[in-house]
């Protein structure tokens, strides 16, 4: 689809060489778009209740990005779909006391996905990486150490059947500035905002550099990054929900044989 979104594993990066407004040959989000999500949306539907029933394998989705980058809206629109059954959201927040004094990956491990289940991280681990090193909480030599407990961590689940694909929704600094002023202005809108938002925001280029630093360190063969051009929100959408979709697809969930044979059975 157009710019390519995979972090090659080893490569460094400059956010700069993304651009956000990428939305590819696609202009607006006219039947073309509107179709090609369903055909995506459709696909993780019936791949989910394949893992679902083969109940061998999961899908941790990690979603990072700035503030109004789209995280909520990401998980509105293109995980909706699924059924809940099988899949749930996990908002991580700033840690509570119980969960500082425990390492950081402790509140993350105990609420990965379950095998047949699809989890979506609504940030992450990766804020003990980004937010606290910007915030100046963490030295250079004590994040590095943590980038490689990070993957270590990856691949502890991928060898136990969970894969793991990690979405950083790239906004531009001006789009993100119009969607706080909607914020502002909109009272159904207005309980999103928190005035810690805009220190954020003044330290966007130090954020900027830490994601650069975390994604190239932590962006592996088995667990990659994705960067998303996420000026645009339908655009956004089919992006992810085609990694999503063909994750699932890689993953190729069967169907399991039947307990027992089926085949002379009646039904009275
Ligand atoms: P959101 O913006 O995700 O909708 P909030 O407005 O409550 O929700 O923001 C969550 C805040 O928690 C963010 O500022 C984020 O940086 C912070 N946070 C999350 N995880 C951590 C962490 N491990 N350490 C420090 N801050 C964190």
């Amino acid at each position: 689809m157009g710019q390519d979104t995979l972090v090659k594993p080893g490569a460094r990066i400059s956010l700069n060489d993304y651009d956000p407004g990428f939305c590819s040959g696609y202009h607006k989000r006219d039947t073309a778009v509107v179709d090609r999500l369903a055909a995506d949306l459709e696909t993780m539907r019936e791949l989910q209740e394949r893992l679902y029933a083969e109940g061998k394998q999961a899908l941790l989705i990690v979603l990072q990005g700035m503030d109004a980058s789209g995280k909520d809206g990401t998980v509105r629109h293109v995980m909706s779909g699924l059924n809940p059954q099988s899949c749930y959201v996990v908002s991580f927040k700033v840690p509570t006391p119980e969960e500082l004094s425990h390492d950081f990956l402790w509140r993350i491990h105990r609420r990965t996905p379950g095998k047949g289940e699809i989890a979506v991280f609504n940030r992450s681990h990766y804020e003990d990486v980004v937010a606290v090193r910007v915030r100046g909480l963490l030295s250079e030599k004590e994040c590095r150490r943590r980038y490689d407990q990070i993957n270590y961590f990856e691949q502890h689940l991928v060898a136990n059947g969970t894969r793991v694909v990690k979405l950083f929704l790239h906004i531009s600094a001006d789009e993100q500035k119009q969607r706080l002023e909607a914020r502002l202005r909109d009272p159904t809108k207005q309980w999103k905002f928190r005035p810690g938002d805009l220190d954020d925001r003044a330290r966007w280029n130090d954020y900027m550099r830490a994601y650069e630093d975390a994604i190239a360190a932590c962006s592996t063969d088995l667990a990659p990054w994705h960067i998303i051009p996420a000026n645009r929100k339908w655009y956004r959408n089919l992006v992810v929900a085609q990694i999503v979709a063909a994750t699932l697809h890689e993953m190729d969930p069967q169907w399991p044989k039947p307990r027992a044979d089926l085949s002379s059975l009646v039904i009275s």
